[in-house]
């Protein structure tokens, strides 16, 4: 039976990097050693970590002045290098969920912080006043938990941090109205073990504290990524994404598919006696579709869940603190599987 990888992360990739990657890690590029065991400063890596950056500006469409570098440590460790490279006195944090109030939670170590933030995780505060005077401003454009998304770039008078993490290269970004990007790749990209950040080459130098070398961003982008031993297997599946993305009508193209298998997914949610969505309106993710039973149905979740599974959908489960299921519909996923996710809730429905 077929199956369906709804995994929030590690999570989906396109099967041409699997096979690439299965395919270099016996012979990488024709040197008769495997990408497991070749030297990072090998010509041969030094041309797939070029590639690399030159795709991610070119499909990004990032514009001159800016930096892409990739980094150990996950989007967890950017949670700490982030306020540490830039918070002098003060930042804003939009609270909208788990990885946000962990992101937060590192700048209180280095600053004030001023929160915004809804009643709850399930809507995202829009319009809110800020203080101009801060550092910078830091937001979860994708809440891989909640489900939630802001799926426009937003104008803010003070520098902008985004975690990208989750909806990195699903749509076009306007990467001028940011100031640092960051995200763990293993949501659209690649294999979990590498980190991404794209950054304004003139943000940094303003706090005072001295920065050990590897928590800086600018050593890490005058070495070409290779400051030390970057992930090399993640870099170079992340390189066969990347190509494969372009191959299939660049982020512009993603968008057209991610939009829709949302589209249809959300609305079966909605016409389905038995499910809800636990997010309205413009805020719902193109990522991350979370839904629970509906009240009357309340008992059925364990019996959905194991339906599912017999029917081939996997991590459909949400996340542990929010209960119900989430299905991640990254770029790789085929509109197919959200077909056979659909399908598997009509019939369910019909048992019931
Ligand atoms: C998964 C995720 C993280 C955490 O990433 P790690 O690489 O595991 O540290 C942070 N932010 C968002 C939005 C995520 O989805």
């Amino acid at each position: 039976m077929k199956k369906h990888n709804f995994y929030a992360g590690p999570s989906i990739l396109p099967q041409v990097a699997i096979d690439e990657t299965i395919n270099a890690l016996k012979d990488f590029a024709g040197t008769g050693i495997s990408l497991a065991s070749v030297s990072h400063r090998s010509k041969e890596f030094d041309a797939v970590m070029d590639e690399a950056v030159a795709l991610f500006k070119e499909l990004l469409n990032i514009p001159e002045g800016y930096s892409v570098i990739f980094l150990g440590g996950g989007a967890s460790l950017q949670f700490a290098m982030v306020p540490f490279n830039l918070l002098n006195k003060k930042a804003v944090y939009v609270n909208t969920g788990t990885w946000a109030s962990k992101a937060m939670k590192e700048a209180k170590l280095f600053g004030e912080v001023v929160e915004i933030k809804e009643a709850n995780y399930f809507k995202l505060p829009h319009n809110f006043d800020y203080p101009t005077d801060a550092d910078y401003i830091h937001i979860t454009t994708n809440n891989t938990i909640y489900g939630t998304e802001y799926k426009k770039d937003i104008d803010y008078k003070i520098p902008v941090v985004a975690d990208m993490s989750s909806d990195i290269f699903s749509r076009p970004v306007d990467i001028s109205k940011y100031d640092l990007i960051y995200g763990g790749a293993q949501k659209n990209l690649a294999p979990s073990g590498v980190t991404f950040a794209i950054f304004k080459n003139d943000i940094f130098g303003k706090v005072t504290r001295p920065i050990p070398t590897m928590l800086g961003y600018t050593i890490h982008a005058e070495n070409n990524s290779m400051y030390n031993t970057p992930p090399v297997i993640p870099v170079f599946t992340a390189l066969q994404t990347l190509r494969w993305i372009k191959a299939n009508g660049g982020v512009a193209g993603m968008k057209k598919r991610n939009d829709e298998k949302a589209s249809k997914l959300y609305a079966e949610i909605d016409r389905n006696k038995m499910f809800k969505s636990t997010v309205q309106g413009e805020d719902r993710s193109i990522m991350n579709v979370c839904f629970i039973m509906n009240e009357e149905y309340k008992d059925f979740e364990a019996e959905f869940a194991k339906f599912s599974s017999e029917k081939g959908m996997l991590g459909i489960k949400g996340h542990r603190s929010v209960g119900g299921f989430r299905a991640s519909i990254y770029n790789a996923l085929e509109i197919e599987s959200v077909d056979a996710l659909i399908q598997t809730m009509q019939e369910f429905e019909k048992m019931h």
